[in-house]
């Protein structure tokens, strides 16, 4: 029998707190607009919402019947028992594909993970935060503002992306571009996902080849008009084949999951559904052949840096991935985040979520309003706001997601819980972030490269940030470490915290929203960036300078 994934709606509580019922309908959630919900992948080719189906259901069914002064426990998606603790400890505690140093390797993630003992939870998709692609866009947007400030005159009007990947994160990509005013190709290897981006309307047209994906391209660009058009292929044949062709896109990036050599990048001697037919029992196939394509996709991506495009790694390994199979260069390809995000994470800005449990899309828009009009000066919020309102459809549970700072966040989440509790809004509101946040990540490749005091590969932080958060009593903890292709690569720390109108929720929200931005901002004070100590010094956080 087929299942079915639909979000609970209205006031009727399944379970015996709104803390617990807002974890239910955002694991319900993650489940409704996730990639591949019969076999629990969220996203990220085996970013997992829960071990397995037992594991779910077992979950499902602690969160009915615990008490609001009692901790669930969750081993890698598998729930391992109830505790009592008190009404203001997290409901939910995880511990997701945490696997020690010398050990964390792919090669023992799939062994582990076969034998179920193990599973990855992604960023968002094991804590059940992810919101759909729209989660990622705007951080998407804002790398797209940042370089047409940077290159193009603040204007990508007339402007050529060019990208690979829609899946779970890379879907938002096509629609940030038409946001950002440019002309953005899209090639994906799996038809089934150009349809989905088209049918959710993030992607606008699919062209029946190159030929004419360059001519729609090129119109566009000639009429100065936004467009995304979707291609069904291989990004390691077509990013040469178009460089070839002496085609220099202006911004080249790429999102396929390449992260994972196994069961996310299909290498381009094989075609997905052979590809698929080898993740069981030839691994080594793919990897090697996996590899391989990766050299001609970012040889690609470095030749069209060489003849001026703008080429940024979004958060994939892609180069980890080049360089390992001898593309000596592959890193001189600089990463989103050291390139065009890291002064915003050094005041906290980032990726702040909100969830309308209610699934009332006017909660969603009533919220707008109050942004609207507290931070009237914060041009990237109120932009945002206006572009998101008009563009950004909504995926399962009405949500929205905007880069607020230290202050700014407990400040809004703060003012809902006095919404919910005037019945300004039709029920609660969960609060939560992507783990790539100022305060959440160690991610050597990715979030914390380069760092000024050479502090990259140390996950104290994101640990610090856990303890911290259920310290500050959030409603759900997790940390969590990569897996298949990410294992050994980082370690990340996620929050969820819920508006429920009550006086208790306010003080959750006040302790632990704030001290989640408090320690990001003193974690790049630590490592000696201006723009932090400056917001030490602006907001009065009290950190230790020695
Ligand atoms: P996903 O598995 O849902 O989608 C990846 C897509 O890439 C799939 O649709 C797949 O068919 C396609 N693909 C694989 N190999 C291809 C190839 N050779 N040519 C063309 N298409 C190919 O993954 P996702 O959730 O979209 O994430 C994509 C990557 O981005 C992952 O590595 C993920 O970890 C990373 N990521 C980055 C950020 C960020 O903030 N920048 C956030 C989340 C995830």
């Amino acid at each position: 029998m087929t299942k079915t994934f639909t979000v609970t709606s209205g006031p009727e509580l399944r379970c015996k707190s709104w803390r617990a019922e807002a974890l239910l309908r955002l694991l319900e959630n993650v489940l409704a607009v996730g990639e591949d919900p019969d076999n629990l992948v969220v996203y990220a080719a085996l970013g997992r919402a829960a071990r397995d189906w037992p594991s779910h259901d077992a979950i499902v069914e602690t969160l009915k019947t615990m008490e609001e002064d009692e901790t669930l426990v969750v081993q890698s998606g598998k729930p391992i028992g109830v505790m009592k603790t008190h009404k203001q400890a997290p409901i939910c505690v995880m511990a997701n594909c945490n696997m020690v140093g010398q050990w964390a390797k792919a090669e023992n993630f799939y062994e582990w993970e076969k034998e179920n003992l193990i599973c990855w939870g992604g960023l968002t998709a094991g804590d059940w935060q992810y919101i759909g692609s729209q989660g990622v866009i705007q951080g998407t947007y804002e790398i797209f503002c940042r370089i047409a400030e940077r290159h193009f005159d603040s204007d990508l009007h007339g402007r050529f992306i060019l990208t690979a990947g829609l899946g779970g994160m890379g879907g938002a990509q096509p629609l940030a571009g038409r946001m950002a005013n440019a002309a953005t190709l899209c090639i994906e290897i799996d038809p089934e996902r150009i349809k989905k981006r088209m049918e959710i309307g993030f992607l606008e047209v699919e062209a029946k080849d190159l030929d004419e994906a360059l001519d729609m391209i090129q119109k566009a660009m000639a009429e100065k008009k936004p467009i995304s058009v979707g291609l069904c292929g291989n990004a390691a044949e077509i990013y040469p084949e178009i460089l070839a062709r002496d085609i220099i896109p202006d911004i080249v990036t790429d999102q396929t999951s390449a992260h994972d050599l196994v069961y996310g990048y299909i290498p381009h001697t094989r075609s997905l559904e052979e590809a698929r037919s080898l993740r069981e029992d030839h691994k080594d196939i793919l990897m090697k052949e996996g590899q391989a394509s990766i050299v001609n996709h970012v040889t690609a991506m470095l030749g069209f840096q060489e003849r001026g495009s703008v080429v940024f790694d979004n958060g994939n390994l892609i180069r980890t991935h080049a360089k390992n199979g001898g593309v000596e260069d592959a890193f001189n390809i600089p990463v989103f985040t050291e390139a065009f995000l890291r002064p915003l994470f050094c005041r906290a800005i980032g990726p702040y979520r909100w969830i309308a449990l209610s699934n009332d899309p006017e909660d969603i828009r009533k919220i707008d309003d109050y942004l609207l009009e507290r931070f009237p000066d914060n041009k990237i919020v109120t932009n945002w706001i206006a572009l998101a309102r008009e563009n950004v459809p909504f995926e399962g549970l009405p949500a929205r997601i905007a880069w607020l700072g230290h202050g700014e966040r407990t400040d809004l989440a703060l003012a809902v819980n006095d919404m919910v509790k005037s019945g300004h809004l039709s029920g609660p509101v969960a609060f939560t972030r992507d783990h790539l946040d100022a305060g959440g990540m160690a991610h050597p490749n990715i979030m914390t490269e380069n760092m000024r005091d050479g502090s990259d590969a140390i996950a104290d932080w994101p640990l610090l940030n856990a303890m911290m958060s259920c310290s500050s009593m959030a409603d759900l903890v997790a940390i969590h470490s990569g897996g298949g292709g990410y294992s050994g690569y980082m370690t990340s720390a996620g929050i969820t915290v819920v508006a429920d109108g009550s006086d208790e929720a306010a003080e959750r929200l006040q302790h632990s929203i704030t001290n989640d931005t408090s320690l990001g901002v003193m974690r790049y004070a630590d490592a000696g960036y201006e723009e932090a100590t400056d917001e030490v010094a602006k907001k009065g956080i009290r950190h230790i300078a020695l």
